[in-house]
């Protein structure tokens, strides 16, 4: 690529520069109940937070319907309504809530940048990673079909609403496991549907799943389909011994269809710089929201693959607003 020898540098068209560069002290990528809360402290501690609210402002809550196990809410709230209440108390504060979606970083050397919508870079004394993970969904078009008729992936959201019922949980990991037992308690009877003869769950998970009397696994199954009327769920056809001499339909009444095949943490533009486990998970040091790269700071669903609950990732967004203030104050004052 051509470049001129004699650069003035007060003549900006030879800059290497991108024109559209902006510097912030704080930059908060992601906008669910983490990254809302670490604005809300981070405008109050006075950092003059900007966030970019990411592909689906709100994050995951906005799938969810009825949320029953937010503190605060007595009566329980929307997923929409609660993520709306979040952002006007961080607007209340000051905080800078923009359209646009974090397209490549760099960690490398201070500042910190951002690049948003491969277009703008923002460069930040610190940066506050809340961009959440995204569940994984088998890719059957009645997934959609039946959104919000009683697909789901998240069984401790939605159970309370199959009291009494029968359910399926999709999969055979520490999570699907999870699901089933706490299902287990509140339903008629739970399916798991497990594609192989074997459970990746740990030994602890899946033995207590094998002991409890209400979930039947239903082994080397695969979801072929739902049915039920007006796009609400009353059953699924399976394939049983897929490809197999033996393959066969199998059909099951249900009410509620979990899926639980695991979750892809929204890591991937970080990664080259962060710390991360092999799922994708950022690494924080033990008890902080601190990544290895001092000055970046994460919290909520893309750091934790254990509990991803509203309230954990608001917390841990807290977290990550008093450390980022507590590192800007040492390093920039
Ligand atoms: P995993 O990747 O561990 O398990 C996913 C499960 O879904 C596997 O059984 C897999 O089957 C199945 N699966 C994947 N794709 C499909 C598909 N297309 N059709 C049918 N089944 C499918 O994910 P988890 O979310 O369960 O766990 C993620 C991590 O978090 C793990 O390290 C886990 O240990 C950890 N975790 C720990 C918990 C705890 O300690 N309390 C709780 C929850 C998670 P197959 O085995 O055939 O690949």
């Amino acid at each position: 690529m051509f470049k001129p020898l004699n650069i003035d540098k007060n003549d900006d068209r030879h800059s290497e520069k991108p024109k559209d560069v902006e510097k912030v002290r704080c930059l908060i990528i992601g906008s669910g109940p983490a990254g809302y809360t670490a604005a809300v402290y981070a405008a109050r501690a006075n950092l003059n937070p900007v966030m970019y609210e990411g592909l689906q402002p709100g994050g995951q809550l906005t799938t969810t319907t009825e949320v029953e196990n937010y503190p605060g809410y007595p009566e329980g709230v929307t997923g929409p309504v609660m993520m709306e209440d979040f952002k006007k108390q961080a607007e209340r504060f000051g905080t800078d809530v923009r359209w646009g979606m974090a397209t490549k970083a760099d960690f490398s050397d201070l500042p910190h940048k951002v690049w948003i919508d491969d277009k703008k870079i923002i460069e930040a004394d610190a940066v506050i990673i809340a961009t959440g993970a995204t569940a994984k969904y088998l890719g059957i078009e009645d997934e959609k079909k039946y959104a919000g008729g009683g697909v789901s992936a998240c069984a401790t959201c939605d159970g309370f609403f199959y009291r009494g019922k029968d359910v399926a949980v999709v999969g055979g990991g520490d999570t699907a496991c999870e699901e089933a037992l706490y299902l287990s308690g509140l339903c008629r009877k739970v399916y798991m549907v497990v594609r192989r003869d074997v459970l990746r769950a740990s030994r602890v998970m899946a033995d207590r799943v094998k002991k409890t009397p209400n979930i039947e696994i239903l082994w080397k199954h695969q979801t072929k389909g739902l049915l039920g009327e007006k796009n609400v769920v009353e059953g699924a056809t399976l394939i049983k011994n897929k490809g197999e001499a033996d393959e066969a339909e199998v059909k099951i009444k249900i009410d509620g269809f979990f899926l639980a095949i695991g979750h892809k943490p929204n890591s991937d533009i970080f990664r080259d710089y962060l710390e991360s486990d092999t799922v994708g998970y950022l690494k924080t040091i033990p008890g902080t929201s601190k990544t290895n790269v001092p000055g970046v700071f994460a919290c909520g669903d893309v750091q934790d693959a254990i509990y991803r609950q509203a309230v954990t990732a608001a917390g841990t967004g807290c977290m990550a607003a008093m450390d980022a203030e507590r590192y800007i104050s040492e390093k920039f004052h």
